[in-house]
């Protein structure tokens, strides 16, 4: 018998979020994210869960030929563009589109015989991040460039927001940073796309032809609103079984380091899952976990392989016991917040040696 331990996918749920991501902005198309193995949520089943969008965005090339391959054949944005002139041929041969965001990639495109091939190209605009993209006074000479490129196909403009998941924020305020780029690209021609999940949740109004949804369509929230407050449903579910009992007495320690000190009688529960499946080990005592659909608590350092909870007052605890470590009835950002951490860290932390299995 394997390891109880398994990501169950809920391909409903993500059809769900989808949808529920497409009418945010419902005369804007929709980039469905799988960059990082779809967060942590596998290929297959985002080929699935997201029919729908529009199209899909990762950061991988051998990914993005990978999803062609299993007959994916609306478009497919490399967010990051090529990193070497191999990357070209293979955007080219798969159809991707591609970001250009320096001019180290703009002197690669211009280097490149494109013959009867065409490529879209995505200019970003470093709009105030400070991470990717030309600065807006330089985007029209990129465009003209790009324009002079023999094989460059549709050209569009893109930007990414530093703060629509922390409205109030005063140093780079949403609406300030969108306009730096409307400025930048005013008056060229193309499709922008602005939005990240908190865009597209919590600022519609920006202008846009396509939204990039990811963590959303994840059933996680960007922040701001509980992912069900937002109306999201959980998607992955993090489960596995109790594999052994300790009854314990006060002064009694519990694994590694001895972090943890009973200071009455207690039933310790082990369950198969530890670090080294992607669960943080950086998740202090109290981190929320569910056995038998009763939430209580983790106690003591995460290890490689375990975790050790307290079952104590949960009475029919025992080997076998149904353990949910986030998913359906335990928000995956209740546990991100007890582990000091964000819902999206911990979908993508997921090892391979946890298996993925559909509803
Ligand atoms: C990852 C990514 C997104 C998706 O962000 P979420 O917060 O998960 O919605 C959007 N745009 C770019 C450029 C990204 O790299």
């Amino acid at each position: 018998m394997p390891r109880p331990l398994v990501a169950m996918i809920d391909i409903a749920a993500m059809q769900h979020n989808c949808a529920l991501a497409k009418s945010c902005i419902p005369q804007a198309k929709t980039w469905a994210v799988v960059k990082a193995n779809a967060y942590g949520h596998g290929l297959d089943n985002a080929i699935q869960g997201f029919a729908d969008a529009d199209g899909l965005a990762i950061l991988e090339i051998d990914r993005a030929v990978y999803l062609r391959n299993k007959g994916w054949v609306k478009p497919i944005l490399l967010l990051e563009g090529f990193f070497d002139a191999a990357d070209i041929k293979i955007a080219l041969d798969f159809q991707l589109d591609v970001v250009v965001h320096c001019v180290d990639q703009l002197a690669m495109l211009s280097a490149t015989t494109m013959l009867s091939a065409r490529l879209n190209v995505h200019i970003k605009v470093n709009s105030g991040m400070n991470r990717l993209g030309f600065m807006p006074g330089e985007v029209k000479d990129v465009y003209t460039r790009l324009r002079l490129i023999d094989g460059v196909h549709h050209i569009g403009f893109m930007t990414h927001l530093a703060n629509a998941d922390t409205p109030g924020n005063v140093r780079l305020p949403v609406d300030q940073q969108a306009q730096v780029f409307y400025d930048a690209i005013d008056g060229l021609p193309g499709v922008v796309h602005i939005q990240n999940s908190a865009g597209n949740l919590f600022y519609s109004k920006l202008k846009t032809d396509w939204v990039r949804a990811g963590i959303m369509l994840y059933g996680a929230t960007p922040g701001v609103k509980s992912s069900e407050d937002l109306g999201l449903k959980p998607v992955m579910t993090l489960q596995s079984k109790i594999i052994a009992i300790q009854h314990i007495n006060v002064g009694d320690a519990v694994g590694y380091g001895s972090c943890f000190v009973a200071d009455k009688t207690m039933v310790i529960g082990v369950v198969a899952c530890g670090y080294a499946d992607g669960y943080p080990r950086h998740a202090p005592t109290g981190t929320p976990i569910l056995v038998n659909g009763v939430k209580t608590r983790i106690v003591g350092r995460v290890s490689m392989d375990m975790i050790t909870v307290d079952v104590t007052d949960i009475a029919d605890a025992k080997i076998g016991s149904e353990v949910i470590l986030w998913g359906r009835g335990l928000p995956i950002d209740e546990v991100a917040t007890a582990a000091g951490t964000i819902g999206y860290e911990l979908m993508c932390a997921i090892t391979t040696r946890v298996p993925l299995l559909t509803y």
